[in-house]
């Protein structure tokens, strides 16, 4: 038995997680399971698979999360300090799985016990990428990649020299409007953003993938996971999502990882590495998909690229800049404040602004720089947001 925690339990990935483990629960002995507000669902899993402790983030929630909880010998609490104690709880395996840099604290304190990280929360390698590969390295820590493209190059890795590598292709959907006339692209509504063509997934994932912010945060994860030069990693637009991703090697060959986009690959490659077992995904069958197709993305159309580059050139604490930027100007295109394409001409004032001013340059990475990094790069976002309406 292996004791695992989940953290961000109740979203997306976390429950495609408990899903892959609510099937073997002989191997698995759960730990702590944390949300963010859904407590019924957190305390309907806690219950079922007999977690240690449920921690809420919200803590309107914890009385009736502590109900729910009562007599059930699992413990509850509630808040973001406890949440990084639950990361804190021995365990073998930790799924990092919250959205946005509320994520980084708690990964920082899995990493800390020297056990084994699944990492969803991308944002935390976008935000702290140099910081935290040297956190792992110093304590022993194994990081294995979620994301699916990241799963993909991570095991087309296997076995082979990091000094061979020539190119990394992290594949593309393209998103909701990725055959939209661009011209309307301003006017994409909330609606029409939160529906994927082909991954379900949460909401703001979803809307980043419409955006291509996703996939910029991608390339930023790719260079800091991997350790490759920003020069060696392409993207490209698949609209099948079959293909993962791609390593090119130095002898031309091109290792791709194909599979259906269902995240339980990527999940459980994680949860049973170095070994595969048997996993509850669909079988490709090639004849019927026939052919895959492949096009550049359009920089106009996909204005995020362009900034992840400058982040990758600027590194530092810009990485935190532009994780932060997104996320606010996310929530204000969520809330109505801005349009779809504003969100771009959001992040890209917040790195102007804070490249030149807000002392960025002298600062050092440390995980409290990128902690202030990420609230002031939220306050300039606010600013520029109120000076556009
Ligand atoms: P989601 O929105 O479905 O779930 C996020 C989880 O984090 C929920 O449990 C939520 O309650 C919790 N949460 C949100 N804000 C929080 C806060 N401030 N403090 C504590 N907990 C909080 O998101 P998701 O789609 O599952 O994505 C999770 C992470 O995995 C993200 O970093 C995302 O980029 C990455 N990822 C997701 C997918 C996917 O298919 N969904 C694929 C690849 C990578
Ligand atoms: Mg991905």
């Amino acid at each position: 038995m292996r004791r695992i925690s989940v953290l961000g339990a109740t979203g997306s990935i976390g429950q495609n997680t408990i899903d892959l483990i609510s099937r073997a629960p002989q191997d698995w002995q759960v730990v702590a399971l944390t949300g963010g507000r859904n407590v019924d669902r957190l305390a309907q899993d806690a219950i079922n698979l007999r977690a240690e402790v449920a921690v809420i983030e919200d803590a309107a929630q914890y009385e009736t999360l502590k109900e729910a909880l009562s007599g059930t010998g699992i413990a509850a609490a509630c808040g973001a300090r406890a949440i990084v104690e639950a990361a804190e709880r021995p365990a073998d395996l930790i799924m990092s799985a919250i959205v946005g840099a509320a994520g980084l604290a708690p990964g920082w304190a899995a990493i800390a016990q020297g056990t084994t990280l699944a990492l969803a929360n991308k944002e935390s390698l976008v935000t702290a990428g140099p910081i935290l590969m040297e956190h792992c390295r110093k304590s022993g820590c194994t990081l294995l990649p979620v994301d699916s493209e990241h799963s993909g190059i991570f095991q087309a890795l296997v076995g082979e020299n990091i000094a061979d590598v020539e190119r990394v292709i992290v594949t593309a959907s393209g998103g909701a409007f990725r055959d939209w006339p661009i011209e309307k692209l301003a006017e994409a509504t909330l609606a029409q953003a939160s529906s994927h063509p082909n991954w379900d997934m949460g909401q703001r994932i979803t809307i980043d993938s419409a955006s291509m912010f996703n996939k910029a945060l991608e390339l930023i994860e790719t260079r800091e996971f991997f350790d490759v030069s920003p020069d060696k990693i392409e993207t490209i637009i698949h609209p099948e999502s079959l293909i993962h991703a791609m390593v090119g090697f130095a002898d031309g060959a091109l290792m791709a990882h194909i599979g259906p986009p269902d995240m339980r690959h990527a999940i459980g490659y994680a949860l049973h590495w170095p070994e595969r077992t048997k996993l509850p995904v669909e079988r490709l069958d090639l004849s019927r998909i026939a052919s895959m197709t492949f096009r550049p993305p359009d920089p106009d159309r996909y204005p995020a690229l362009a900034l992840a580059r400058r982040t990758m050139e600027e590194r530092g604490l810009m990485g935190a800049v532009f994780n932060a930027a997104k996320e606010r100007a996310l929530d204000g295109f969520i809330a109505g404040e801005i349009g779809f394409m504003q969100m771009a001409t959001v992040v890209e004032r917040v790195m102007d602004k804070m490249s030149s001013g807000d002392g960025l340059q002298n600062a050092t990475l440390t995980l409290d720089t990128v902690l202030e990094t990420d609230q002031l790069a939220r306050i300039r976002g606010t600013e520029i947001i109120a000076g556009m309406r």
